[in-house]
């Protein structure tokens, strides 16, 4: 228990990065190689196609930056916009805060709409915004799909009928970090005009790859913009990637991984992924209830399949939570940011990831909080997320048989 060796595996519970399954780690175990030779394109050209298929377009424009995601939050903005454009951004979190703060230091006028943290977007009032902007002002809705800060998922569907209610043609930017290739998301049907995420989350990669989907709405866009950006220019890929290039040395290895990660979600189809988060948060939050503790989220209807934030009861510090179950179990559990530091605690549960992972995980923090004197009963989490899981999978066995 002491000493600086942690035996086992670490158990990696923030929501992300998140475990690369070993197959995709082999994947990129591979030797460098000349980027510009006339095999590479048989590794990237089939990529774009595939990447579609997992934002759920046919015609939008895919480009993989080497980047985290916030470089994807960067490309999206400096390509398509102005100096001085206005741009609207529904701000329930540290993520929705950071990229609305990105947008006005690359000089952008950003209009934020604060919702109450624990809630997601409004669309009702997002529409009212863009009615009251006669003259169409407003250039951009920028939205966290999954605000991971706080685990709450916003509804894109609701937002993208507001705006058309409004009739404004506002391009919608949507931040899919931590949903895309998670949890349903859908560009074409949700009229999506920018997505962005990253490798590091239910791509089951390692962080590096800062992924953008653009709409032909966002690639007309693009012309106008004059803000300034080089490295980060979606222009430039498009015509590299055509041939199977980039236009800079790309990040190799994670291109390796990605194909592998992206058989890995093929096989198991990305639909199954999605009933699978579903099936694992479920578990999650029944622990969280057997605890007679509350979730971040305030409501149902925003309850995020990939993470789960847990507020910690007041008088004690969900900080010291997730030091010792660092510390003693091995565990990594996500933090309480900016002004939910300290108050709460997450448990990430996106990417390669079963039942059993997470009874571990939820197992340490039940012993976590005990340890620091958090009054819950050790194995009613467990309990609670165990009848959960055979409860669902019981269920599929009879629907199955019925069929
Ligand atoms: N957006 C969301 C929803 C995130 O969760 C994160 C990171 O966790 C980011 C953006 C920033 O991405 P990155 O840390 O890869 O730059």
């Amino acid at each position: 228990m002491s000493g600086m060796r942690k035996p086992g595996r670490n158990f990696l519970f923030v929501p992300g990065p998140t475990n690369v399954p070993d197959r995709v780690l082999r994947a990129m175990h591979a030797p460098m190689e000349d980027h510009r030779s006339s095999d590479f394109p048989k590794l990237t050209l089939p990529l774009y196609g595939r990447l579609r298929k997992i934002f759920k377009t046919k015609e939008g424009q895919v480009v993989i930056f080497p980047s985290s995601g916030t470089g994807a939050w960067e490309a999206a903005l400096t390509n398509t916009r102005a100096p001085g454009d206005k741009v609207l951004i529904s701000r329930f979190g540290q993520f929705s805060h950071l990229w609305g703060e990105l947008a006005r230091r690359h000089g952008l006028d950003v209009i934020v709409q604060d919702e109450e943290w624990g809630n997601g977007a409004n669309p009702d009032r997002i529409e009212e915004a863009l009615r009251a902007d006669k003259n169409h002002e407003i250039k951009s809705v920028l939205v966290v799909h999954n605000e991971t800060a706080t685990g709450v998922t916003s509804n894109v569907a609701a937002v993208r009928r507001g705006m058309d209610a409004a009739k404004h043609p506002a391009l919608l930017y949507v931040d899919g970090v931590s949903s895309i290739a998670s949890i349903d998301f859908r560009f074409d049907d949700w009229g999506v005009d920018l997505a962005i995420t990253g490798s590091q989350k239910g791509l089951m990669l390692p962080a590096g790859l800062g992924i953008v989907c653009a709409s032909k709405k966002a690639l007309a866009a693009m012309k106008d913009c004059n803000l300034k950006h080089c490295y980060f220019d979606i222009p430039d890929q498009i015509r590299a990637n055509a041939i199977g290039y980039f236009p800079y040395t790309p990040a190799l290895p994670l291109l390796y991984g990605l194909r592998e990660a992206l058989n890995i979600l093929e096989e198991e189809g990305l639909e199954n992924v999605f009933v699978r988060h579903h099936h694992l948060a479920g578990g999650a939050r029944a622990a969280v209830a057997a605890w007679g503790l509350k979730l971040c989220a305030k409501e149902p209807k925003w309850h995020s399949d990939t993470v789960t934030a847990i507020m910690v009861p007041a008088g004690f510090n969900g900080a010291d939570v997730i030091d010792v179950a660092y510390k003693r179990y091995n565990l990594a559990l996500g933090a309480g940011l900016s002004q939910v530091a300290g108050k709460l605690f997450r448990i990430g549960h996106l990417g390669d990831l079963n039942e059993l992972m997470l009874l571990g995980a939820i197992a340490g923090a039940e012993m976590a909080m005990r340890d620091t004197d958090i009054e819950v009963d050790l194995g009613s989490g467990v309990a609670a997320a165990q009848a959960h899981f055979r409860g669902s999978i019981q269920a599929k066995i009879k629907q199955v048989a019925a069929e």
